[in-house]
């Protein structure tokens, strides 16, 4: 029991080195006890207008939601957290979507890595919809419009508030603080944002 503990220890820290070695700013190893959901946040999803609204496999309404993520967490008990701090002024101009691919990308690379290490069923959650990031070009996601395989399974992965995950609370266990970025937010008062993504460890 103790060398199992130690060993996943171990497997932890090493995805932690993934995160940063590709590109994050921090990354920890959180208990799933500390992975909440708030249903409301996905009413955000389609209640704020989002222009990516119910375009991807990986967005609501396709997604199995709050519920199904509660399902899913039952079957894990360790997770790593990440975070790319960026300029808020960044965040806030067209730029932004290739700070969303690297979330994607180094979420997918972490959940690569952990699958590697013999931890097959880890599942990896980031931010933003993959259709503007990853199929721009496209008129459709694949997936939805002719029932086909997603054209980049290797990097996009479905964003953390199409389940409701509550990334704030995430945040605070990681002992990171974030301050809440809008449209509005002036870059000069608050001039680092945060973006987060998730990775469940399981086998
Ligand atoms: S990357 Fe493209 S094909 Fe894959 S799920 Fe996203 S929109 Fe669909």
């Amino acid at each position: 029991m103790r060398k199992n503990r130690k060993t996943i220890d171990d497997i932890l820290e090493s995805l932690i080195q993934v995160a940063h070695q590709n590109g994050a700013s921090d990354a920890k190893a959180v208990s799933t006890a500390d992975v909440t959901v708030d249903e409301s946040l996905t009413n955000f999803c389609r209640d704020s207008g989002c222009e990516n609204y119910g375009l991807a496999v990986s967005c609501p309404p396709h997604v199995s939601g709050p519920a199904g993520f509660k399902e899913l967490l039952k079957d894990y008990t360790r997770a790593v957290v990440f975070k790319i701090d960026v300029p808020t002024e960044t965040l806030l101009s067209k730029e932004s979507l290739e700070v969303f691919r690297s979330l994607h990308k180094i979420a997918a690379n972490i959940e690569k890595a952990a699958v590697e290490k013999g931890y097959n069923r880890s599942k990896a959650f980031a931010g933003g919809s993959c259709k503007p990031l990853f199929c721009q070009e496209h008129p459709d996601c694949r997936v939805l419009s002719e029932n086909g395989k997603c054209r980049h399974p290797h990097i996009a992965r479905p964003s953390m508030s199409g389940f409701g995950i509550n990334v704030s609370q995430l945040v605070k266990t990681a002992g990171w603080q974030m301050d809440r970025i809008t449209r509005e937010t002036d870059p000069e008062a608050v001039k680092i944002a945060m973006l987060c993504g998730l990775v469940l460890i399981g086998r």
